[in-house]
């Protein structure tokens, strides 16, 4: 099988020799004439030497995104099959599958199929397509789920922003093979039982790539009092609670999350009038916490990604600050911090400043015990540094 060419730049094959797997488009000295935008194409340096392979698309800008470095290795349906199962093998080898049943299967880049995210929510898988190049793989992609994983059935929610920077007008949702799902599945995350909602629910429903971090938080939480911050459907709020935690108040702007915080502290048997879950802005909420002299033992603070362009990191960067002043003001001494940010461009070590600088605003010392990226099941390759894009430090606030 021989595929159509494109040439780099001279130099430009550096990162993808070390396993970058993105060709941007200021890295392109020829672009093939006459391919369809989602093709196989073969990436060759300045010299004409073969550096890798992947799906080509000259509308976005990242014109290739890389399948394979291996010469010998054609791109068709037993490759995908092969990606899969390896992706598959390796959270069957590494979750425990009898106290977990909701976790990726597939981490797009991470897993060596850029684009594509598969999630299991108990018998029931949600994909996303992101990119052109994998909407031309959907039906090789959902035979390979079937055989491989047998689900119910298989929802997709490719309502991602993504596709159209990909040039692609369409955001499908709903179902593509198999039975529809339920209103809510009901998964077990480390034996906590969660109620999913893929139709409506943001992302595909559920935010998995906290599951570690959770699971630390319940281990810091007997008898604290905690505030959990853009808590969506309560994640964190169901692991202190677990851990024993004497209250834990929950706060999102979502009233649809709020409902399934109360719904999910119920189906792990507990009481929402012992945790109270609050529809508000999180912001009005500590201020309004500052103002009646409110405090907590401990504060999570998980809000969405403040920043998507490298041109806006300064002003994401005093919002972070700003927010986790905010939440340091109200710890008591003694407390714990919980402070994540899931923006790929704010990297590990200006997390640490960011911390650094709300811990100084605050007149506050901070001491970080705990410092995670994302859970294992959305791994990050070390050539990939956007992959490393979820930041979690615990923090003693004295
Ligand atoms: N910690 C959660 C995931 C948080 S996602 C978990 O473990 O599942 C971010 C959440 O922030 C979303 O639910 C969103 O509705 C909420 N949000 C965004 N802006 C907000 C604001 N200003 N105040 C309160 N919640 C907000």
């Amino acid at each position: 099988m021989t595929y159509q060419q494109v040439i780099l730049r001279r130099g430009k094959e550096r990162r993808l020799l070390e396993g970058h797997p993105w060709v941007f488009s200021g890295a392109v000295g020829q672009h093939p004439d006459g391919v369809e935008p989602g093709a196989t194409v073969d990436v060759l340096d300045a010299e004409g030497v073969f550096v890798a392979r992947g799906y080509y698309n000259a509308a976005s800008s990242i014109p290739v995104r890389v399948l394979t470095r291996n010469l010998g290795e054609t791109i068709d349906a037993n490759f995908v099959r092969e990606r899969i199962r390896r992706a598959i093998d390796l959270r069957r080898s590494w979750i425990d599958q009898k106290t977990t049943n909701a976790y990726r299967v597939v981490h797009g880049e991470s897993d060596g199929l850029p684009g594509l995210i598969v999630d299991r929510y108990a018998d029931f898988l949600v994909v996303q397509f992101h990119t052109l190049g994998v909407e031309v793989m959907r039906d090789t992609v959902v035979d390979v789920l079937n055989e491989l994983m047998s689900p119910t059935g298989i929802w997709e929610r490719s309502d991602v922003g993504t596709r159209r920077a990909d040039g692609l007008a369409e955001f499908p949702t709903g179902l593509i093979s198999g039975d529809e799902p339920p209103d809510l599945i009901e998964v077990s995350e480390n034996r906590a039982l969660f109620a999913i909602d893929v139709r409506r629910g943001q992302k595909t429903g559920f935010f998995l790539d906290q599951r570690e971090n959770r699971q630390t938080l319940q281990t810091f939480s007997r008898d604290r009092d905690v505030l959990n911050c853009f808590c969506y459907t309560g994640g964190f709020s169901i692991f202190a609670a677990r851990g024993k935690a004497s209250m834990v108040v929950s706060v999102d702007v979502s009233q649809p999350a709020i409902d399934l915080v109360e719904h999910n502290l119920r189906l792990n048997r507990f009481d929402p009038e012992t945790h109270p879950c609050i529809a508000a802005n999180v912001f009005d909420y500590l201020k309004e916490c500052k103002a009646n002299k409110q405090t907590f033992d401990c504060i999570v603070v998980d809000p969405p990604a403040f920043v998507k362009t490298q041109r806006a990191i300064p002003q994401a960067t005093r919002a972070y600050i700003s927010l986790n002043r905010k939440a340091v003001e109200l710890i008591r001494p003694g407390g714990l911090l919980v402070t994540a940010s899931c923006s790929t461009q704010i990297d590990y070590e200006s997390f640490f400043t960011i911390v650094k600088h709300a811990a100084s605003a605050a007149g506050r010392a901070v001491q970080i015990v705990k410092s995670h990226l994302q859970a294992i099941d959305h791994p990050a390759p070390v050539s990939f540094p956007e992959g490393r894009y979820l930041k979690c430090l615990f923090g003693i606030v004295h």
